[in-house]
């Protein structure tokens, strides 16, 4: 009788145990299973064809589902017999994935576990090793990403993530479907170059029709020689960043040039100055009024900020061009160096900026997917495997989708 009830609880098709022992110390049960048929005939691990021709029995332990508070383990027969096409070939088992130590079951289960939890977390509960899990769970993310139809990539976005002490990532990502697609250390032109031979070959760059980028020369360089007839387009937060750098700059100079009662009306006004106006409450804008009021400089500095806002709104070339000399013309006479600086930048990468008139990639979806990359990152080690993080990352944002769609 026991042994039905272990065949049950078992439930592994066409499997029967015939022995079991209990390791009370470390609290293990070990069973032994093999085929129950009178006349078995075995799959080739190679083809799949059935054989009854064997060559050679080994035994095979793997690790399946606790059984309450039992580790278990199965001992199974796994023989090697004459395949028709392949010659001698191990059988295929239809409950273990090919070399693994562990029934397909367990590893499931790991990895169902690993979506929503600590890689380290789930070592703990499984009693397994940290290096086995992240195993586990990245076979089953690329059995899953292998699975997916790939759509064709039409606008790119190449993105930089810093994090930890000066470590730097590239992160190449699908800008329609909000994934990202690859990563690569550093943000050299080599890195760029390395994600066009690994991910996108020849014929599938034709698609491309616009990246977003920084104003970042490797960068350019990489995407002018591998993507010549795509149009380049700056993300619009990153040139933001450049003109709030030049607005912090013009604070600093003024704030050393002022003396006394002066700087201390001009003290703590940094993020208010860096933050847009119709981001501000009542009283924030009523603050940065009076700090403007003071300074003929910083106000033309803070006024040229929010003016050049305006240039993603335009969909006609020819006005955002318009508007863009104006601009520059403002700023003539205002003694402002930083701003010289920054109209010198902006002039020299104007094509890529004047693009978005055409090319209305969303820039939002840039800062979505790094802000991704960024909390997967922070909820465990074990991501300089960048494939992996990759991975975790798009599996994440499909069940988002799914969330959202349900
Ligand atoms: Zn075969």
């Amino acid at each position: 009788m026991p042994e039905e009830i272990v065949g049950r609880i078992l439930r592994l098709r066409g499997y029967r145990a015939y022995r079991w022992e209990f390791d009370e110390a470390a609290s293990s049960l070990t069973i032994w299973v093999r085929q129950e048929e009178s006349d078995p005939f075995y799959a080739c691990g190679g083809c799949g064809i059935g054989s009854r021709s064997i060559h050679s029995v080994r035994e095979r332990r793997v690790r399946d589902l606790p059984w309450g508070t039992w580790k278990v383990w199965l001992w199974l027969e796994v023989h090697r017999v004459h395949c028709r096409r392949c010659g001698v070939r191990t059988e295929g088992i239809e409950f273990v994935e090919g070399k693994q130590p562990y029934t397909r079951r367990f590893a499931e289960a790991v990895a169902r576990d690993c979506e929503d939890a600590a890689v380290r977390r789930v070592a703990a509960k499984w009693r397994l090793s940290v290096q086995t899990v992240l195993r586990i769970d990245k076979r089953a993310l690329s059995a899953w990403s292998i699975s997916r139809p790939r759509r064709p990539l039409r606008h790119m976005g190449v993105d930089e993530i810093f994090w930890g002490k000066g470590k730097c990532l590239t992160v190449v990502s699908n800008l329609e479907t909000g994934e990202p697609l690859w990563a690569g250390p550093e943000r050299k032109r080599e890195t760029l170059d390395r994600f066009f031979t690994e991910y996108l070959p020849p014929r599938r760059r034709r698609w491309v029709r616009a990246v977003c980028v920084d104003m970042w020369e490797p960068y350019l360089q990489s995407l002018r020689e591998h993507l010549p007839r795509a149009a380049i387009v700056f993300d619009k937060f990153h040139v933001m960043k450049h003109v709030n750098a030049a607005v912090d700059e013009t604070r600093r100079q003024e704030f050393f040039r002022q003396k006394g009662p002066l700087r201390a009306l001009m003290r703590g006004k940094r993020w208010l100055l860096l933050t847009r106006w119709h981001n501000l409450t009542r009283t924030k804008k009523s603050q940065l009024q009076q700090a403007l009021a003071l300074n003929r400089r910083l106000f033309k500095a803070y006024y040229l900020k929010e003016q050049l806002e305006r240039l993603w709104s335009y969909t006609y070339e020819g006005a955002a061009a318009r508007f863009f000399i104006q601009w520059l013309l403002s700023l003539r006479w205002q003694r402002l160096p930083a701003f010289k600086k920054l109209a010198r930048t902006l002039y020299d990468h104007f094509d890529g900026i004047l693009n978005y008139c055409r090319h209305k990639v969303p820039f939002g979806v840039v800062e979505a997917i790094n802000g991704n990359l960024r909390a997967v990152i922070r909820r465990g080690r074990g991501y300089r495997d960048h494939e992996y993080l990759i991975l975790k990352v798009q599996k994440s944002t499909a069940q988002a989708r799914l969330a959202r769609a349900a």
